[in-house]
């Protein structure tokens, strides 16, 4: 941490929210990364308030600080009210239709749907880093999902949701959307997956896909296998010996989440931003029934104090 002594202009302009006693978190100039700058009046803007400028004594750079919102014509709360609605299960044009009644600038539902990308992208960037305080048994599986190539052309394409789920903490580790499930995108999961877990994995429970046993193999070592260090538990669903039921249970709430999408549209990656943000809204957002808890509060050491926690963790991602 860093105490910047304001500048002598500042003290005459008697801010009401006593910001020039406060620390000011560590900023330095975008252009040069000098922490040696100053504040500098600030900047006026039509619908977030005020917001502090900053100069660099360096080089002379001019710059407001990046809060995640930087450029953004609505407010914070605003947009994260789109995204809390849109993962709850509201389409992106009865959030526009809500804004409509209660803003005065009305956004359109391509901005709604701009913004969940954008933030989704955001926040899952810090939050597919973080270490996991897992269990002994992890559960792999992959889910089909279909996608409008072009909004006038009828080409769809054959996608797959491919996550893994440590079954002590519900928490979802590895989550992407890919186009199909070989081998490259499942050793993928295995990996992410090993690589997040602070603890030995023991037990990899999958479906009968036989890629499966060769990337398990691969990723986890044939020596561990044979020493039973790590088991392989393949449940084939079908011929009825069992059920995944963490998983499934999962991918039912999912595919309930994702029905309200009216699917997917666009590109590849802005489907795999879209379920992103309901894995953010999985793992930190909604309370799990079953713990009684967000899977992150038992899974990982973050701590989330406000209640927009939306708000919070764009914040937080911007500041790693
Ligand atoms: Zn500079």
């Amino acid at each position: 941490m860093v105490r910047l002594t304001p500048p002598l202009e500042f003290h005459d302009q008697m801010k009401p929210n006593n910001e020039q006693e406060t620390e000011v978190k560590k900023i330095c100039c975008p252009k040069c990364k000098s922490e040696n700058i100053k504040k500098r009046g600030f900047r006026k803007t039509e619908n977030r308030g005020k917001i502090q400028r900053y100069e660099c004594k360096e080089c002379k750079n001019s710059f407001v600080q990046d809060n995640g919102f930087f450029r953004m014509r609505n407010s914070e709360k605003k947009i994260t009210c789109a995204l809390d609605l849109f993962y709850r299960g509201v389409s992106t044009r009865k959030v526009q239709g809500h804004f409509k009644a209660f803003y005065p600038h009305n956004s359109s539902n391509v901005s709604i749907y701009n913004w969940i990308i954008k933030y989704s992208k955001m926040i899952s960037k810090f939050t597919d880093k973080i270490k996991i305080n897992n269990g002994k048994e992890i559960q792999l599986d992959e889910m089909e999902y279909h996608r409008r190539i072009s909004p006038t052309k009828k080409g769809v394409s054959k996608d797959w949701f491919i996550d893994s789920i440590d079954t002590q903490t519900r928490f979802l580790v590895s989550a992407e959307y890919v186009k199909s499930r070989g081998k490259n995108e499942i050793t993928y999961a295995f990996k992410e997956t090993k690589q997040r877990a602070n603890n030995h994995i023991m037990i990899c429970t999958t479906d009968g896909l036989l890629t499966y046993s060769d990337v398990i193999k691969k990723v986890f070592g044939y020596r561990r296998l044979q020493t039973k260090e790590v088991i392989h538990n393949r449940v084939n669903a079908s011929r009825g010996e069992g059920f995944n039921i963490y998983i499934e249970r999962l991918h039912n709430s999912l595919r309930q989440r994702t029905e309200s999408f009216r699917g997917f549209h666009g590109s590849i990656e802005s489907a795999n931003s879209i379920m992103k943000g309901l894995v953010i809204f999985y793992n930190f957002i909604r309370k799990h029934q079953s713990i009684k808890c967000c899977p992150y509060e038992l899974a990982t050491t973050l701590k989330l104090n406000s209640e927009n926690k939306w708000l919070e963790l764009i914040q937080i991602s911007k500041e790693s």
